[in-house]
């Protein structure tokens, strides 16, 4: 079902006794001000994931999420997190295929197929990440670019699960750079996507399906994007570190 939902992603940010101030004042600030339907949910660092997971407030609505994952479920791959080790902390989402892990990590639409199988087949939501570079944007590439993300990492899957699942597209050029995406940009991507899914699962699929924007989101342009048609909610780096920012764009989105 289509949702609306602002997800905040912390990056490698925050020890563990900050991270559990930010989220408790996070809490306060949604049970105080925010009273919509609006899904919320904060991506920590691996660390952080069962304290959170246990510091939640039951009058809260939050979920939390994991921001990467192993493919594999266990075995001998030190310093990796797998999916099923994510879900016994309480967690309930994953990103998947961020532009920091293809970049700096090298994960390719293979990899990430794979990673999207592991997420889905342990119970768990995937937040799967799609965008194009500067050069790709400005080389004209960038509808291509994003076709073959989606179709190589997603389109091996079945309906029942793709319709479990939630997109987010973040330019890569839009990411910590104070470059936001202008809201007749992201909605022609976004609509793109919407447009990519039905021809492939169908109209209704597609339109249940929830597309976040990510990229530079801040309290004073979310409502902007937040207001077109096929953006469902954001995927929020920088401005989720600071609760009342945070709030603030949770709020643009009702
Ligand atoms: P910023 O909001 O800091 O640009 O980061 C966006 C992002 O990468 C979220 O995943």
């Amino acid at each position: 079902m289509r949702k609306n939902i602002v997800a905040g992603n912390w990056k490698m940010n925050m020890d563990l006794e900050k991270g559990i101030q930010l989220f408790n004042e996070i809490q306060q600030l949604l049970k105080e001000e925010v009273s919509g339907d609006q899904e919320v949910i904060i991506c920590p660092p691996y660390i952080h994931l069962s304290s959170l997971a246990k510091a939640l407030d039951a009058d809260v609505k939050l979920s939390i999420g994991a921001q990467n994952c192993h493919h594999a479920d266990s075995g001998a791959y030190t310093g990796e997190v797998s999916a099923s080790i994510i879900a016994s902390t309480g967690a309930d989402y994953v990103i998947i295929g961020h532009s920091e892990r293809r970049l700096y990590f090298s994960e390719s639409n293979s990899l990430l197929a794979q990673k999207l199988d592991a997420v889905l087949k342990n119970g768990l939501i995937p937040i799967f990440c799609i965008g194009e570079t500067l050069e790709q944007r400005n080389g004209g590439t960038y509808f291509d670019v994003i076709k073959e993300q989606i179709s190589e990492a997603s389109f091996h899957l079945q309906g029942n699960d793709y319709s479990k699942m939630v997109l987010a597209y973040e330019p890569v050029w839009a990411i910590g750079t104070g470059l936001t995406a202008s809201p007749e940009q992201a909605q022609e991507i976004h609509s793109f996507i919407r447009n990519l899914l039905a021809n492939k699962y169908g109209q209704d699929l597609a339109d249940n399906l929830t597309i976040l924007y990510g990229g530079s989101c801040n309290p004073k342009n979310a409502s902007e994007l937040f207001a077109q048609p096929d953006i469902d909610g954001g995927l929020i780096g920088g401005a989720s570190l600071k609760a009342r920012d945070f709030v603030d764009i949770i709020k643009a989105l009702s």
